[in-house]
Parts: C-alpha cells; structure tokens; sequence
C-alpha cells in the first residue's frame, strides 16, 4: 500500500518574486535529493500565501518527512488535509514535481473553477489532488514541447 498525506501550510518564505523563487528552487532540490532516497514522490503548488503538497510513498517515510517539512521555518501552520492508503502513487515520477502560481498556469487553474486566489483552508483534499495532476500534465507536455522544438 502507498501512504498519501496531503497538507498546506502558510508560506513565509521573504522576500518577492525573485527571492521565492530562489528559495523554491533551494527546497526542491533538497526535497528531490531527499525524497529519491526514501522513496518519496508528490508534487508541490505554491503561490506567495500557500503551499500545498501531496507526498506519497511507505507510510513510516511520509511521516517522517512530514514531520521534517513541519519544523521548517520558510513556512507554518502546516495543516494535514488528508491521510490515506491507495493502491498506487499518483506522482510516481516525480520525486518532487513543483508549480508556482504564474500566468503561464492560469488556465489549468481556471479549469479547476480557481479564478481567484487559491484558499486550501476551504477546499478538499480530492481538489488539490486533481490540480496538482492537472498541473503535472502541463509541465510534462511543456517539457516535451521544449524538447521537440530544440
Ligand atoms: P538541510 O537541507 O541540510 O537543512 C538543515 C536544517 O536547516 C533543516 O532543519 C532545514 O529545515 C533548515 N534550513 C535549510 N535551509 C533553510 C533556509 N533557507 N531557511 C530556513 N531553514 C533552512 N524536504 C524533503 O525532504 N522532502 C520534501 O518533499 C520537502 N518539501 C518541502 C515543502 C515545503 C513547503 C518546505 C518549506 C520545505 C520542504 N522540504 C522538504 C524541506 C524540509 O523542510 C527540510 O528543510 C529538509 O527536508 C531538510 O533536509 P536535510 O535534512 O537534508 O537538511
């Protein structure tokens, strides 16, 4: 079985656009490095209020890394959404897959009925789970797109 853990938490990450997006590039290399090694994949959205992660993999990992992510000072009032046992991993491919709120992505939001700013402490578990798959497929066809046209 595969231990899924789905929760958001307030970013507190300084600084503007620039600042954040050196320091997410920071906390996905480590959650890649990390998460490789203990068998860990999901995906991660943020804007500047929120994160939002799905982590996925043997349920003692995922607590631990849970665990880990929820000391981490670049945000808090970490919240666990939901917790189950599924078959399979939905991410299996991406030790940590991340997407930032940007213009770029508007229309995958926009499909999921988020025209304004996203607010998890309203929404469900199953909805952030449904974008973040949404938002996988998108960053996979870009990379393709970007493979074919170099
Ligand atoms: P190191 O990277 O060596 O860090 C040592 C300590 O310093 C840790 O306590 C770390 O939290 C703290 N630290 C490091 N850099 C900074 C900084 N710039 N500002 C403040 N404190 C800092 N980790 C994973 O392994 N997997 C994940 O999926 C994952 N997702 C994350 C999602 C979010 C939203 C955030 C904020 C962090 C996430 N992290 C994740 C990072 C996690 O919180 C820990 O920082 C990391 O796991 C610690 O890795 P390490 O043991 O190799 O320690």
């Amino acid at each position: 079985m595969i231990h899924q853990l789905v929760y958001y938490s307030r970013n507190t990450v300084p600084g503007g656009d620039r600042a954040m997006l050196t320091n997410m590039r920071e906390i996905l290399s480590v959650s890649q490095r990390n998460n490789s090694r203990d068998g860990i994949t999901g995906f991660l959205i943020f804007d500047k209020t929120w994160f939002v992660q799905v982590l996925e993999g043997e349920r003692a990992r995922v607590l631990e890394t849970y665990g880990r992510i929820a000391r981490d000072t670049r945000h808090s009032s970490a919240t666990i959404m939901n917790e189950c046992d599924t078959q399979a991993r939905l991410f299996p491919n991406w030790t940590m897959g991340g997407a930032m709120r940007t213009p770029e992505v508007q229309e995958v939001y926009l499909q999921h009925g988020f025209g304004g700013p996203l607010d998890p402490v309203r929404l469900k578990s199953e909805q952030i789970v449904s974008l973040a798959l949404d938002l996988q497929a998108y960053e996979v066809s870009r990379r393709q797109g970007q493979r074919l046209a170099s």
